[in-house]
């Protein structure tokens, strides 16, 4: 009976054991996979914001890269000639020589291409602007400003500063004769004889149609005259060849020196301008100086 008693409390005794065995494996078995899901549930936020940070980084970079090569974009593009540019490039290129990002360098090559090409083209637009189509003289705009700007000077260290208006006499007979592509040809000429006789500092220009004039810095009345009579007679003396003809021109001419026949260099123009009419009233092919300031 004992010994019955004894083998039945044992099995039951096993039994509860493999029971609460399984129960507790079950149960830890739950807990873990409970535990893993939560371990997941946190890391994945974890593991976005890594991911964030990494993102957040490159466009960091990305952004620095668009600055400097805004920055140095910026800076190209305020060169009006083309050694500043590459001045620019140069300096630009060796402060990002640390970061060689080739994408950067290859943009960078570009921008620095189109300055180029803004700063030809702005010469370009300054140098129609600047000189005469027909004669390759300054234009009388040109004229204007740098006569305002050598005047001011002049001005204000009372140095001297004369200016000659020159008119083809008789020209339009010319055009009547011999038609206008010979007149322009003619004015070419004439145009090169002018400059033949002026220094290099002197500025010719074509003031309209037949009339010139010229800006002699640091010349006074005297030596302005002297210039004046060379072209007068230069022009009187020359054949001039025009495609198949031989052609003579003789030219008028009014002087006006600032601080003499002139106070303002307002003034200057309109002084040259009627010392040149007189010119023409006495005969053409003359020197005439202006009438003198009171
Ligand atoms: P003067 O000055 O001696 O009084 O006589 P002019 O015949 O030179 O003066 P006018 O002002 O009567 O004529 C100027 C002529 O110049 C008329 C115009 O057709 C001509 N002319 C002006 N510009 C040009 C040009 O670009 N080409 C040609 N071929 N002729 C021009
Ligand atoms: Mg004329
Ligand atoms: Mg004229």
């Amino acid at each position: 009976m004992n010994h019955a008693m004894i083998l039945i409390a044992f099995f039951y005794v096993g039994f509860v054991f493999m029971v609460t065995r399984r129960i507790t494996r079950d149960l830890i078995q739950d807990i873990d996979e409970e535990m893993l899901e939560q371990n997941q549930v946190y890391r994945k936020p974890a593991q976005e914001h890594l991911q964030l940070q990494a993102q957040r980084k490159k466009l960091e970079e990305q952004a620095e890269t668009m600055f400097a090569l805004y920055d140095m974009t910026r800076e190209i593009n305020k060169s009006f000639d083309e050694s500043s540019a590459r001045a620019v490039l140069e300096t630009k290129l060796n402060e990002h020589r640390k970061d060689s990002d080739p994408d950067l360098k290859n943009i960078l090559n570009q921008q620095f291409a189109l300055a180029l090409r803004r700063i030809q083209l702005y010469q370009e637009v300054e140098r129609l602007a600047m000189m005469d189509s027909l004669t390759q003289v300054y234009t009388r705009r040109y004229i204007l400003e740098r006569l305002e700007e050598e005047g001011q000077r002049v001005l204000s260290r009372q140095a001297s500063l004369s200016f000659l208006m020159i008119d083809v006499d008789y020209f339009k007979n010319y055009n009547d004769q011999h038609g206008h592509l010979v007149g322009d040809q003619l004015l070419r000429e004439i145009t090169r004889i002018i400059q033949e006789n002026v220094r290099e500092i002197d500025m010719v220009g074509r003031y309209g149609g037949e009339e010139f004039c010229v800006i002699l810095p640091d010349t006074g009345q005297e030596d302005a005259y002297l210039v004046a009579e060379r072209i007068r007679q230069a022009m009187e003396s020359q054949a001039i060849k025009v495609y198949d003809l031989s052609l003579t021109a003789t030219v008028s001419i009014g002087i006006a020196t600032l601080l003499i026949h002139a106070q303002k260099v307002s003034d200057l123009i309109e002084r040259a301008d009627h010392a040149l009419y007189e010119a023409k009233g006495l005969g053409r092919n003359k020197v005439i100086f202006a009438r003198k300031f009171h």
